[in-house]
């Protein structure tokens, strides 16, 4: 089948624009852009986007949305893709996302990793689990909602329970940038934590920080895996969760 013309090429630029902002990051922090990953997020976005990523060179693909990432992975089946699931989770989720994920980014309590960890052993799985860190303070969260995570207190507790899992890997730290207040700083406490982590767990290296528009902040915080949905695919409107 073949893709759209117009869409490869928008895609295309898209990633090269992507990619120029990563190694301008990374220079201006003295970092390898080697080391600095790219999940794609094709959240909202059909089966077909993924399929012109892969064909560009992309591999690896995010989902924030059981209901959605589970019939784009069976549908793209085929392509030799690494998932990763990066939204809130519920645990009756866990049995779905443990068959098609290979890394759970969205980790944020030991009933959760128990029950990814179980369901992954069942099926004969592993699974790359992350602690989601919490770097909202509590007043943003009272008034929009939580985005999810742990307290940044109870991480290293957190990663143990994910560790001590013997279907789970501990692959790092997530954290979703807070609504307001400045990135950098709220990167640099996610950092904090990763680095205690790994001091414990030296495999557990992953740092996964960063979208569209904190990619740069992200970069000269220690982030080895950037999550970008708009820069790559467009803007997906005004219901952005
Ligand atoms: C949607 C989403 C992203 C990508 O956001 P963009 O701003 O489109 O790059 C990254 N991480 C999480 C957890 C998301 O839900």
């Amino acid at each position: 089948m073949s893709h759209d013309p117009a869409r490869v090429e928008r895609i295309k630029e898209n990633l090269a624009a992507a990619r120029a902002r990563i190694e301008a990051a990374c220079h201006k922090a003295d970092r390898d852009p080697a080391e600095v990953s790219l999940i794609a997020v094709t959240k909202t976005r059909p089966a077909e986007d993924v399929r012109i990523l892969a064909s560009l060179g992309l591999s690896d693909v995010g989902e924030n949305r059981d209901q959605e990432a589970a019939p784009k992975a069976a549908a793209t089946a085929d392509l030799d893709l690494t998932w990763h699931f990066i939204g809130q989770l519920q645990t009756n989720k866990a049995k779905s996302v443990a068959a098609y994920a290979d890394v759970v980014h969205s980790v944020d309590r030991a009933r959760l990793a128990r029950a990814l960890g179980d369901r992954a052993a069942a099926a004969e799985r592993r699974l790359t689990c992350l602690v989601q860190v919490n770097l909202d303070d509590d007043s943003q969260a009272g008034v929009l909602g939580p985005r999810g995570g742990v307290d940044p207190a109870d991480a290293v507790e957190l990663a143990a329970r994910i560790d001590g899992h013997e279907a789970l890997e501990l692959g790092g730290v997530m954290a979703v940038a807070p609504r307001e207040g400045d990135p950098y700083a709220a990167f640099g406490r996610l950092y904090e934590v990763a680095c205690l982590i790994r001091d414990r767990y030296p495999r557990a290296t992953m740092v996964s920080a960063g979208m569209s528009g904190d990619l740069e902040a992200a970069i000269e915080r220690g982030a080895t895996h950037l999550r970008l949905g708009a820069a790559l695919l467009g803007d997906r409107g005004p219901i952005v969760g």
